[in-house]
């Protein structure tokens, strides 16, 4: 059976939007509404899949075409273009997903030198006829035909200063008939062809121009950044022309039917009288606040403002508009689910909520973690505050959110040094590269004026939860000068203060206030739910619902006292991952070498009972803030050369006293030699994680001892302690067995009892996880080294040097460090969690990996059936918010 190609606005339904597009799949939904949309019809996108691989529409479209374009000239009672009274369409784009960077809409088709003269006498309007005309002239040549639209718009400025005005509403008929004389010339010039008289040529050039769009430079690269699949081609709407440009009582306009920023119900939106198509987002003369049309249109505005109860009730959610008036009668010329900011989404679910059109499930699938996260950062004020006097420099991506304050500087070693002296510093680059990684670090702040969401600076800043704005092009960077120069002129040097905002992607000069986030103050406890703070109100009930709903336990990842506690007013219920290494860091360094350095049995003892009494009290604060929880100590993970002196700085110390006759100690000497042994090429894959507890004889025995003399202690206060052991990088059961053994004997010893478990951080112990778990009473799977292991990448090396490169290939939509690769690193969870289950059906199961705060991933843990998630603190609401929608299970 062949396809059908074209489909009348009343034949389809919101539900088609694969087929129809977004735009027309509404269209046809609020047609059948009985809402008053000029009459029309889609061609399928799978025409447009068929155009793009055949490099020619199918055979078939043209009859298709011509049969409902009959049907519409029947319905309106007018031919298109016709020389008496012409019918008049418009071609408008309309993928799926709405697509900045797809071609811009046509609109006038079937006017020709003609049917322009035929419009004018059934309006009884000259001026609007030939304004119609040139505005197709314009618009046809510019994005049919590829003419530069600047030559247009020189023109009709031109015709404007002739006339010693600014407005084009001041043209008369005789001005825009001239206009249109000339945008005839040019179209001859620029093309080699006069601009084709035939409407229904018009129409099929302008039905191929968009198909062709889909492929344009612009609409691709948003497609990347934005992970649409590239397959989906566009849908053609061809819809009858109904005109705001038709006098006063005409005009055009878009709307809200609840404020996109903020949330609040009410009517927003722009009316420009006499105007047509986008004269009312382009700026070219002062719109009037939706409000006002009442005043001008007060019939309009009441059926209009009826429309917007109908479409919310109907869509049940907010939308957005555009309409049209022609001489008093109102048209709707298309409507969608409207986009909306982080804060904007929570009020707006939980207000629908309120108003009976949904239930707390449905809101709940209308927020995301990543909103949420957003509106956890730090941020600038909002504009309107009143003492306001902020100056916008210009405008770029926001690539890492976040609002960032600092003098700028436009190199990595100016960001180190002044970083160092204790300066706030942006770092202001064209673009950056793995040479810029120490000043990226060292900023508060980065701002690039080149390269996307996928730019190294948007990556690894992103990867460093650093404030980032990419892509600020109208911003011009001047390294060797080392200024920025905004548009108007205005000259930022090195040590001016820069505020970036990195959600908005707005870049002002000078220092703008920084405000801490009302959310996180909320989760802080600073901050009581305010009977008038709604945002905080609408989270508040949205997160109690996720987690009534969630089967995902949410624990934190806290090394100290303080952010354990952290971590338990953000909801969690438990620490996933108390890491143990800090604890060997600054003035206990010393200990630590004592213990490389220990020769025999009983100097290692004497070097071991030393750390033990500050682990003790590190595990005890720890265990006193999550009383009651689960709280998992790893034992020592990384390589024991991070905590001994540098070999060049240590070997240069010593050679330098050589030298200088000067007597060197015998300690540095010995330490020298340690370090030198302990080298490694690739520390990741070295001596460390289990090996360490190993090849150390009592170091992995010393911190559970320490565990478990802290539970004793606390017990004996008649607290709750509850202390889990894991074991890291382990990749074979026997591993696990021997320092099983020994923890085991050491907790009965002192009388405690404690889980003793293993991260799953080795593919191996993956692949072997059967075997694994009969020496387990827990996995936590730590999937940054699983990642790291089972890519073969080093996370700090590639990310800095490679993955924008990756990504720009498209060998990964995301970073696997950001997101979990399901398809490879989520087998190896798979395989882990069924084979581990299957020898102990109880084997309790978690991630203590960052990936444990992603909303992707999250979603990911809870399908492949994990009884946890562990991430830091400031993502544990992130988590709990996604754990519950992934309950909801779409
Ligand atoms: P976009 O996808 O950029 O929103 P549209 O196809 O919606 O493009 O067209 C842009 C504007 O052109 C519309 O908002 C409307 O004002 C005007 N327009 C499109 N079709 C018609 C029409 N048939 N009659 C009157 N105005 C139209
Ligand atoms: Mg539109
Ligand atoms: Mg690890």
């Amino acid at each position: 059976m062949s396809l059908k190609y074209v489909y009348a606005f009343a034949e389809g339904s919101r539900d088609m939007k694969d087929l129809l597009g977004g735009k027309g799949a509404n269209l046809a939904e609020i047609t059948n509404l009985g809402l008053p949309v000029p009459p029309g019809f889609v061609i399928t996108t799978q025409a447009c899949q068929a155009y793009l691989a055949d490099g020619v529409v199918p055979p078939e479209l043209a009859a298709e075409v011509t049969e409902h374009l009959l049907a519409l000239e029947q319905a309106m009672g007018k031919r298109l273009g016709d020389a008496e009274d012409p019918l008049l369409v418009s071609v408008r784009s309309g993928a799926k997903f709405s697509m900045p960077g797809m071609m811009d809409t046509v609109l006038n088709i079937g006017l020709n030198d003609a049917s322009v003269l035929g419009l004018a006498r059934q309006a009884g309007d000259d001026r609007f006829a030939w304004d119609s005309y040139r505005r197709l002239l314009q618009m046809f040549g510019k994005t049919v035909l590829g003419v530069d639209g600047e030559l247009f718009e020189a023109e009709l400025d031109r015709a404007k200063k002739a006339k010693g005005t600014r407005s084009d509403l001041d043209l008369d008929a005789a001005d825009l008939q001239a206009v249109v004389g000339v945008f005839r010339q040019i179209v001859q010039q620029e093309t080699g062809r006069p601009f084709p008289q035939d409407p229904r040529e018009q129409m099929d050039l302008a039905t191929a121009a968009v198909f062709d769009s889909w492929n344009g430079e612009r609409a691709r690269l948003y497609r990347r950044q934005e992970r649409i699949p590239a397959d989906l081609g566009t849908a053609v709407n061809v819809c009858s022309m109904v005109f705001g440009n038709l006098g006063p009582t005409s005009g055009t306009g878009v709307a809200f039917t609840r404020d996109p920023s903020s949330g609040a119900p009410g009517v927003y939106g722009d009316y420009l009288v006499n105007a047509q198509g986008e004269d009312v987002v382009a700026g070219i003369r002062n719109t009037l606040p939706l409000a006002e049309l009442e005043q001008v249109d007060a019939a309009s505005y009441a059926q209009l403002t009826q429309i917007m109860t109908t479409l919310e009730n109907h869509f049940r959610d907010l939308c957005d508009i555009e309409f049209t008036i022609e001489r008093g009668h109102l048209w709707m010329l298309q409507t969608r689910v409207g986009k909306r900011t982080a804060g904007a989404a929570f009020r707006i679910a939980t207000q629908f909520v309120d108003e009976g059109l949904i239930d707390l499930d449905e809101a709940l699938r209308r927020v995301t973690g990543a909103q949420l996260a957003r509106l956890m950062f730090p941020a600038f004020g909002s504009t309107d505050d009143h003492d306001d006097t902020r100056v916008e420099l210009g405008r770029g991506m926001g690539a890492s959110p976040g609002a960032a304050v600092g003098k700028a500087v436009f190199d990595s070693h100016t960001a180190v040094t002044w970083a160092a002296r204790g300066e706030d510093v942006v770092l202001v680059r064209r673009e950056t590269t793995p040479d810029d990684l120490a000043g990226m670090i060292a900023a508060q702040g980065i701002l690039t004026s080149r390269g996307g969401k996928t730019s190294h600076a948007a990556v690894v800043a992103r990867g460093m939860g650093k404030t980032c704005v990419c892509g600020a092009e109208d911003l011009d960077v001047d390294l060797e000068e080392r200024t920025l120069t905004a548009p108007d002129g205005t000259v930022v040097r090195e040590g001016d203060v820069l505020s970036i905002d990195g959600t908005s992607g707005v870049v002002y000069l000078g220092e703008v206030a920084v405000h801490p986030s009302p959310v996180v103050e909320f989760f802080e406890g600073s901050h009581p739910v305010a009977e008038d703070d709604d945002l905080v109100q609408a989270i508040a009930r949205l997160l109690q619902h996720a987690d009534s709903l969630r089967r995902l336990g949410v624990r934190g990842n806290a090394d100290n006292a303080q952010d354990a506690a952290r971590a338990r007013r953000f909801g969690a219920s438990g620490i996933g991952l108390c890491r143990t290494e800090h604890m060997f860091l600054g003035d206990r360094r010393q200990l630590v070498e004592d213990l490389v350095l220990a020769e025999g049995h009983d100097e290692q003892q004497a070097a071991l009972a030393a750390l033990l009494p500050l682990q003790r009290e590190d595990f005890t604060g720890i265990l006193r803030e999550m009383d009651g929880l689960p709280v998992t100590v790893r034992l020592l993970d990384p390589p024991l050369h991070e905590f001994l002196p540098d070999l060049t700085e240590l070997s240069v110390e010593i050679a330098v006293a050589e030298a200088t006759g000067v007597a060197v100690d015998p300690r540095q000497s010995a330490l020298l030699d340690a370090v030198r042994r302990l080298h490694e090429s690739n520390p990741m894959i070295g001596l460390r994680g289990v090996r360490l507890g190993l090849v150390i004889p009592g170091l992995f025995g010393m911190q559970v001892r320490a565990l478990a003399e802290a539970a004793l202690a606390l017990r004996q206060e008649g607290l709750d302690p509850r202390p889990e052991v894991m074991v890291p990088l382990v990749g074979a059961v026997q591993e696990l067995e021997v320092v099983r053994e020994e923890c085991t004997a050491i907790l009965a010893e002192v009388g405690v009892a404690a889980l003793i478990g293993t991260m799953i951080e080795v593919p191996r112990a993956a692949l072997t996880a059967a075997s694994v778990a009969e020496a387990a009473d827990f996995f936590s799977f730590g999937t940054n080294d699983l990642t790291q292991m089972s890519w073969g990448f080093s996370r700090d090396d590639v990310e800095a040097s490679f993955f924008t490169r990756y990504l720009d290939l498209g060998i990964f939509g995301v970073s696997p460090f950001e997101s979990l690769d399901r398809e490879g690193v989520g087998r190896l969870v798979r395989i882990a969690v069924e084979e581990g289950r299957r020898t102990k059906p109880g084997l309790h199961l978690g991630v203590c990996g960052e990936h444990g705060g992603d909303p992707e991933s999250v979603h990911f843990f809870h399908d492949v059936g994990l009884d946890y998630v562990s991430c830091s603190p400031f993502r544990v609401p992130v988590a709990r918010l996604e754990a519950g929608r992934a309950a909801l299970g779409d």
